[in-house]
């Protein structure tokens, strides 16, 4: 069977660590490794209105940002499909189907949906579109036949939903449908990475991000101002790991390389933590480590940024031929679903046969 990734992000901002690390990277990784036969990432625009209807010109103005944030982390246009999801209309009319296999009751325990809904108060009123959403991420995931779904951790009932809907889809009107899986990143801090005010998730919507495009006085202005242990007043005095976001950040991204480098003092991230919970360490000494570890990731990726900002056509022209490459292969799906539950009317010649057949003799 083909390997294929379908995966993608909102355009409800620009993207930040949390992408990066949650599921960003890996898709580069991936792309890299020549194990997949065909790749597709997905500006989510449509899903992004389900939150953001009464806002469209933040969504159309974060195209842009989503893809040159994509293409400055290594995504690489000849290797792989970016498109946005609003012009693949084949996506809406799956999703239309998939709707009558999934119980109303089904969406409103799915957890990820439960939690969302409580950050945007839309405890007394719902929009339909926002509920049904995940649905029709799993018309996403379909419509590409994909495999593997690389994503960070809040994703996962999203693709149990899924998994859910193609089950059902199979079981009902023949095997069309592909079963998903999530990939999630090795590390399980990159799972969930925390936002700079040490948050439970680093999330655009909760303005706790570092973004990939900021600069290097904005990365440093972020970092010195994290949260680390209250109690930790004194360089004496002994510090505490847990929930101390500046080392869950040390956990994502650094390297034993980084020590030799920038603070030859320690051989590795343990030393350093061991002398944290000792006593003797004071908090900037672990932020300047963390600046430079970000930076070393950061710069190139700010550096490629700037390329192709100089050429917006050419990133707009990329956009394009992805999203005619997507339609193309969610058409197909959509005509094997089509086939599946007998709505193909113009295209199975057998159709007339049967009524000429019954009526005409
Ligand atoms: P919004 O607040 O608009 O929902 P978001 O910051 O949650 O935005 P999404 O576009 O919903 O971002 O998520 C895109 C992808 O990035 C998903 O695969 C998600 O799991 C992953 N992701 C987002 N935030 C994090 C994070 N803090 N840690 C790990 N992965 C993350
Ligand atoms: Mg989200």
């Amino acid at each position: 069977m083909a390997k294929i990734i379908l995966t993608g992000d909102r355009p409800t901002g620009r993207l930040h660590l949390g992408h990066y690390v949650g599921s960003l990277r890996r898709r580069v990784e991936l792309q890299n490794s020549g194990e997949f036969d065909k790749i597709f990432i997905m500006i989510a625009d449509a899903q992004a209105l389900t939150d953001n209807f009464d806002n469209p010109g933040k969504i159309r103005d974060n195209i842009i940002e989503v893809a040159l944030d994509y293409l400055s982390a290594g995504l690489d246009p000849e290797k792989v499909n970016i498109f946005i999801q609003s012009e693949v209309t084949e996506l809406t009319e799956l999703t239309f189907y998939y709707m009558n296999l999934v119980t109303l009751s089904r969406l409103e325990r799915n957890p990820t949906v439960k939690t969302e809904i409580q950050l945007r108060n839309f405890e007394t009123s719902i929009p339909v579109g926002f509920l049904n959403y995940p649905i029709s991420q799993a018309s996403d995931i379909t419509a590409f036949k994909a495999t593997t779904v690389p994503v960070g951790e809040d994703q996962l009932p999203m693709i149990e939903q899924a998994r859910e809907i193609v089950r059902k889809f199979n079981s009902t009107y023949g095997e069309v449908l592909v079963e998903p899986d999530a990939l999630l990143p090795n590390n399980s801090v990159c799972s969930r990475l925390p936002g700079t005010d040490g948050k439970a998730k680093m999330s655009k919507s909760l303005g706790n991000c570092i973004y990939l495009s900021d600069t290097p006085e904005e990365v440093s202005k972020k970092v010195m101002s994290m949260f680390t242990d209250p109690n930790h007043l004194k360089v004496s005095d002994p510090g505490s790991l847990e929930g101390n976001t500046v080392f869950t950040y040390l956990d994502a991204f650094c390297k034993d390389e980084h020590f030799e480098k920038y603070c030859p003092d320690y051989k590795n991230l343990q030393e350093m933590k061991d002398h944290y919970q000792r006593g003797g360490l004071g908090d900037v000494k672990v932020k300047r480590l963390l600046i430079n570890v970000l930076e070393d990731e950061l710069a190139p990726i700010r550096a490629r940024r700037a390329e192709y900002e100089k050429n917006i056509k050419g990133v707009y022209d990329i956009l394009k031929k992805g999203t005619d490459a997507a339609k193309k292969e969610a058409a197909q799906t959509l005509s094997e679903v089509k086939a599946a539950m007998k709505i193909n009317y113009f295209e199975d010649p057998s159709l007339l046969e049967g009524w000429q057949e019954k009526y005409n003799g």
